[in-house]
């Protein structure tokens, strides 16, 4: 796969978790990006920076586009999907909060681990599930046919707005549970049956 354009993340996606944060379960996709320059593959290390004192995990489901996407209609959406990865969309939840919009949060150098990608063909994609374990524990587990908005929906709507290219990435959200990482945890998210994402937490 390419190195992804963007990363397209979903917030809110799953009510569960929309309420452990105090929000409303949104009317629309919430979306919103974090850089390429946030990626790391599996085994890498997430680097806390100084500037946060709550940095968390956010296990996800990561769509692989496979083709240029516009206008996709959503009954034709997972055409356009090549794969799926687990992602985790770490973010510094206190700067979240005092910024008011997210791309600090969010965006941090080493903030978007993504692990192997799993190819779309065949796959069962409404069965699927993640998990996400800290030092062997389970925080996170959540299940696709949970989602507000499903993958076809969530390729639709955004495909309505920003053109869609080959390795770009959708985040579709997380589960309930998240929490916070300290240096030498060891974080992993899963898609159970398809790949396991593991990386170490350094200060
Ligand atoms: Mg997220």
């Amino acid at each position: 796969m390419p190195i992804p354009t963007k990363i397209v993340c979903v917030g809110r996606n799953y009510a569960a978790h929309a309420r452990e944060l105090g929000n409303d379960v949104p009317e629309r996709p919430l979306i919103f990006l974090k850089p390429p320059s946030a990626l790391i593959g599996d085994g890498d290390a997430i680097v806390l920076p100084p500037e946060s004192q709550r940095v968390e995990h956010e296990a996800e489901i990561a769509l692989v586009i496979g083709r240029r996407a516009r206008n996709v209609p959503a009954a034709a959406a997972m055409d356009f999907v090549a794969g799926f990865a687990p992602l985790n969309d770490v973010t510094a939840r206190d700067l979240q909060k005092a910024d008011g919009q997210w791309t600090r949060a969010k965006g941090f150098d080493t903030f978007c681990p993504v692990g192997a990608i799993t190819p779309a063909a065949g796959v069962d994609w409404p069965a699927l599930e993640i998990v996400c374990r800290v030092n062997g524990d389970v925080r996170q587990r959540g299940r696709a046919r949970d989602m507000t908005f499903d993958f076809p929906a969530l390729v639709a709507y955004i495909s309505r707005v920003m053109t869609l290219e080959p390795g770009d990435l959708i985040a579709t959200g997380t589960p309930e549970g998240v929490g916070p990482l300290e240096p030498g945890d060891l974080v992993e998210v899963e898609i159970p049956g398809l790949a396991t994402l593991a990386n170490p937490v350094t200060g």
